[in-house]
């Protein structure tokens, strides 16, 4: 069954894969040998950031700053176009599962979002929530609106990013953000939701990319490993059997140009939620 390999994503949530896993390793330590693909995979994975986008909805344009009494490597962001900070929707810096969480004091109403591959992100003060504890969104999908709910002066969103616990300098697509003593020193024009496709982790090595949703279409790259990706739509094409899996929903990747079936990409429904057919 080709060359893939059946190292999953260090982030994998599907039980069978679980039991291909630790039955290949059992058969490594059987073998005497063991096997450097994991930690390898594991390796690759802490090493993939989202591409985390602002969090609030395409087009506004927000101000922010950092204050030295400020946990982490916060930045707290305020409106800055015009349109109310109170009320204005929070979005989903990237995907991943979101829980709720309240702190009398501190944070108030807040979300944090698991990014998978030890990133996390925060969103404190929050008015209301728009989403279940456990809920899985999309990148760009709305989690709840501003406010000043917990220790706070005003409607702001204090935001963070954090990778293995540790708070880390934000980054806004690829790019490090400043840390401004106050605000309307710098800006940021958020792009998130604007249509520009869903982050998602593939899983598996030598994953082919197609021109097209079908099994006789041409080949335009291979994921060689666990890869970023950025989806913009998904559609029904030809059945993939592969990994234990059945599906026929494939997923067109941004950056790569082509379709790849979605056994592999790591989420465990067989039609990727908030992202739109093709
Ligand atoms: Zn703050």
């Amino acid at each position: 069954m080709s060359s893939r390999s059946l190292t999953p994503s260090p982030s994998r949530r599907r039980p069978l894969r679980r039991l291909l896993a630790v039955l290949a390793g059992t058969l490594a330590v059987l073998a005497g040998t063991l096997a450097a693909t994991p930690a390898a995979a594991a390796e690759a994975g802490t090493l993939a950031a989202p591409n985390f986008k602002a969090p609030y909805a395409c087009g506004q344009r927000w101000t922010y700053s950092h204050h030295s009494a400020e946990v982490r490597r916060a930045l707290d962001f305020v409106r800055a176009d015009g349109g109310s900070t109170a009320g204005a929707p929070v979005l989903a810096s990237a995907a991943g599962t979101a829980t709720r969480h309240y702190q009398a004091g501190g944070a108030g109403n807040y979300i944090v979002i698991d990014h998978g591959g030890g990133w996390k992100t925060y969103y404190f003060h929050l008015a209301s929530f728009s989403v279940a504890s456990g809920a899985w969104v999309g990148q760009g999908q709305q989690i709840g609106t501003t406010g000043s709910t917990g220790n706070s002066s005003g409607a702001h969103i204090h935001y963070e990013q954090l990778y293995n616990g540790v708070g880390q300098n934000i980054r806004i697509n690829g790019s490090a953000l400043a840390y401004p003593g106050g605000y309307h020193q710098y800006y940021l024009t958020s792009d998130n939701g604007c249509g520009g496709g869903s982050s998602f982790m593939t899983w598996g090595s030598g994953v082919r990319v197609r021109a097209d949703a079908y099994l006789s279409s041409a080949v335009v790259t291979t994921l060689a490993g666990p890869t970023r990706v950025t989806v913009v739509c998904q559609k029904q094409g030809d059945t993939v059997n592969a990994e234990g899996y059945t599906n026929n929903w494939w997923s067109k990747l941004r950056d790569q140009g082509g379709f790849v079936s979605n056994i592999y990409i790591d989420h465990p429904d067989a039609k990727l939620p908030g992202v739109p057919n093709c």
